[in-house]
């Protein structure tokens, strides 16, 4: 049985972690889904929990900044600074993984994915249970990320041990991960910490090409899967104001809905508005997605426009979620 909890009584779950269960917590970035990282049948439980392919490694979640000279035995220059400028926040480095760190929760690669959380209940989590917590998204594979403890219950109720309502996540996307195991640093996952804010610090950084296209070969093996997808059928939609609203209203059925951004209302379709700038979309995003199953939506139309910044992340999550089906209104044929 799932006990739901709030922080108030971390220091079971705390001791959950301990004794190798799974407990899900909020982060600033979506719901984690934790677990000893140190641990190889802790960590099976994720994976068992989430349904979650075993060749998709997890991140290891620390509470102290020294922690990653433990867990990694290379720490670039590259990745000091980094550290020095986004630790704690919803920035993860990979770097190549020291001898603690086992098969499962890397997936057999000789790399580690870090990351040190800035919301105080997942910080005060991991450092009572004295252990570093390996945590993906606390959603079944494939399903957006939850944001909000509802919708962790909807996935997670009967499969983990704990979970401890702690309120909407800040950020609403998941961490911006960055590999600094080579020698140039290469962002494998766009988020909240933009390719702008991660430039200033290191100029020569990269943006890996899997992050916006289908790829086969991706670098990070997170990105060949299905991923933050609504039982809803998705369609992004591009171009100009007039030509979008003109391709989704000749759409508009039963159970068809609309993401729109900026607002904007199409007749007696069910709208939701994604928000009025780049920030508010991320944020929404995915509670959104839940919004419209949750309302019998069977098809979405989703406004979209590509700003730059955290639009990046957006447009990564979205496009994804949509099967990388978009229409292009100002070029429709
Ligand atoms: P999630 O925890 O569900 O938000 O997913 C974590 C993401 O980080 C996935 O896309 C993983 O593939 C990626 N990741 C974790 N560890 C590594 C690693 N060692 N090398 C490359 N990517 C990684
Ligand atoms: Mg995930």
């Amino acid at each position: 049985m799932t006990k739901i909890i709030t922080a108030e009584n971390i220091d079971e779950a705390a001791k959950c972690i301990a004794d190798g269960g799974t407990v899900v917590f909020p982060t600033e970035t979506v719901y984690g889904l934790g677990a000893d990282a140190l641990d190889d049948d802790a960590v099976l439980k994720i994976f068992t929990a989430k349904g979650r392919p075993a060749d998709n490694p997890l991140i290891v979640h620390i509470a102290h900044r020294d922690d990653v000279y433990k867990l990694a035995s290379e720490v670039s220059e590259d990745a000091k600074k980094l550290m020095d400028k986004f630790f704690p926040g919803p920035l993860t480095l990979i770097m190549k993984k020291s001898d603690i760190v086992g098969g499962k929760v890397t997936a057999g690669l000789d790399t580690v994915a870090i990351r040190m959380p800035s919301n105080p209940i997942a910080n005060e989590l991991i450092d009572k249970s004295g252990c570093f917590i390996a945590a993906p998204s606390a959603n079944l594979s494939g399903s957006p990320s939850p944001t909000v403890a509802r919708h962790v219950i909807d996935d997670m109720d009967g499969r983990v041990d704990y979970i401890i309502d702690g309120g909407s996540s800040q950020v609403g996307l998941e961490s911006t991960v960055v590999d600094v195991s080579g020698d140039v640093p290469e962002i494998l996952r766009p988020g909240k910490i933009t390719y702008e804010d991660l430039k200033e610090v290191v100029p020569n950084i990269l943006i890996n090409k899997g992050i916006l296209a289908e790829t086969d070969k991706p670098k990070s093996p997170g990105m060949k899967y299905k991923h933050y997808a609504p039982k809803a059928d998705v369609t992004v939609v591009m171009g100009s104001k007039v030509n979008v609203r003109k391709y989704i209203e000749s759409h508009i059925a039963d159970g068809v809905g609309v993401l729109t951004y900026k607002g904007g209302s199409y007749g007696d379709a069910f709208v939701i508005n994604a928000g009025d700038n780049m920030e508010e979309y991320a944020n929404g995003l995915f509670y959104n997605l839940r919004l419209f199953d949750e309302n019998g939506v069977h098809t979405v139309y989703a406004e979209f426009s590509d700003e730059g910044g955290i639009g990046l992340a957006v447009k990564n999550r979205l496009f994804k979620s949509a099967g990388h089906k978009t229409v292009d209104a100002d070029n429709l044929i």
